[in-house]
């Protein structure tokens, strides 16, 4: 199949919900990606941070083959040891107490506002569950999550939205203060705002969040569906702040390539979605589970967490060191780099036709290559990308 005729089916068959580029990827191994003509791109997008461990790890692949071939799924009206290896492990290393498990960062998120709300009814009665989250934020693309996403943007076409999602404007602790009432259950955030352009929240902001939550008995969800699973150079990028959610969710990088959500919570809320709250037909899929694990496997081996870190400050130092840049930010290997000149998907497409693949949010260019990425893939990809920076100059 040509490109053409690729173009040609796209049209007739997919919704054109996706603003794609001119590309057709066909495989991938490390970092490297081989379109339909056998160009290769450095990949420093992942699939959207997806990919942690690259393309074709051969672990993730044996595992995946082995687990499709014995049994590929059953229904969770029976118990399976795939699923309860992989979430033990899942609750062990992120220091939570349980997990449910979907398919994706928007259902887990699902999960984390009905188990919120769920546990204020319980204690609380009726009435009290409204959710604060913030300006700027991104929790999905299903209707309650496009109502919990603080950008105006998202909240065109579909109405009528899911009702109780307030917002505050991030790093204004006073405003979130003003809007704790007595109908409010629970408070949702990114550590790192991914869609949102890439923007750290303050480690003083995310303390004093964290103790209004606690003097409220509001629940405190962080959505870590991108910034999760040793993205940012630590498990979770809460981590970093010294803080610890009642809710935390993933999805992402979670399953090195196949499609997953966990929504974990602590031990006081273990037991708050009782049986028939909420379910999954395809949620914790055995060839799912079996990927999964050893992206766990290999996020917790020895150093690994601190070669995320040193290739993040690698590649953060090398851009710094290039024209047309204004500022770098984010934690690890999740960076956005805001530019002097020139259009960010323009800049994109530059760094496609020299072979380097790259993401873009808001106006930012965004960077979340595979944790595994080489040393030898990041130089080539820093100076296709150093190029196309300085070939948006205006002249
Ligand atoms: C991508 C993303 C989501 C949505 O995940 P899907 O798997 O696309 O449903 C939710 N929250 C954050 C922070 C994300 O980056």
């Amino acid at each position: 199949m040509s490109f053409e005729d690729i173009l040609k089916s796209e049209h007739s068959s997919i919704m054109p919900t996706y603003g794609r580029f001119d590309i057709a990827v066909a495989s991938g191994k490390g970092a490297t990606v081989t379109d339909i003509n056998g160009m290769e791109y450095i990949d420093f997008g992942s699939g959207i941070g997806v990919n942690s461990l690259g393309y074709a790890d051969p672990d993730w692949v044996a595992a995946v083959q082995a687990q499709a071939a014995e049994l590929a799924h059953i229904s969770n009206l029976y118990y399976n040891k795939v699923q309860v290896s992989f979430a033990d492990h899942l609750c062990k290393l992120s220091g939570m107490s349980r997990v449910f498990l979907g398919n994706s960062g928007a259902e887990a998120n699902e999960c984390a506002i009905k188990l919120a709300r769920k546990y204020s009814h319980d204690k609380y009665g009726k009435g009290r569950h409204k959710i604060i989250c913030l300006e700027n934020s991104f929790h999905g693309r299903t209707i309650t999550t496009l109502s919990a996403t603080g950008q105006d943007y998202f909240h065109q076409y579909f109405f009528p939205f899911t009702q109780g999602f307030e917002f505050a404007k991030a790093g204004d602790i006073d405003e979130l203060k003003d809007k704790l009432g007595d109908d409010v259950c629970a408070v949702m955030l990114e550590c790192v705002q991914g869609e949102g352009g890439v923007v750290p929240l303050s480690p003083e902001y995310l303390c004093a969040v964290r103790s209004l939550c606690d003097s409220e008995d509001v629940l405190l969800i962080i959505d870590e569906v991108q910034t999760g699973a040793g993205r940012t150079g630590k498990f979770f990028a809460f981590q970093y702040f010294d803080i610890i959610p009642d809710i935390v969710t993933m999805a992402k990088g979670l399953g090195g390539g196949l499609p997953i959500g966990a929504c974990l919570c602590s031990q006081n809320l273990a037991e708050v979605m009782s049986a028939g709250t909420h379910g999954s037909t395809f949620g914790g899929n055995m060839v799912v589970c079996a990927g999964a694990d050893v992206v766990l496997k290999k996020l917790s081996a020895d150093g690994f967490m601190e070669e995320v870190l040193r290739k993040g400050e690698h590649i953060r130092q090398r851009i710094l060191s290039m024209p047309n840049v204004k500022e770098v930010r984010g934690l690890g290997l999740m960076l956005g780099i805001v530019v002097e000149q020139g259009d960010a998907k323009e800049i994109v497409r530059e760094c496609i036709r020299n072979g380097l693949l790259i993401l873009t949010a808001k106006t930012l260019l965004r960077l979340l290559p595979p944790l595994t990425i080489s040393y030898a893939e990041i130089d080539k990809g820093l100076s296709i990308l150093e190029t196309a920076l300085k070939g948006a100059i205006k002249k």
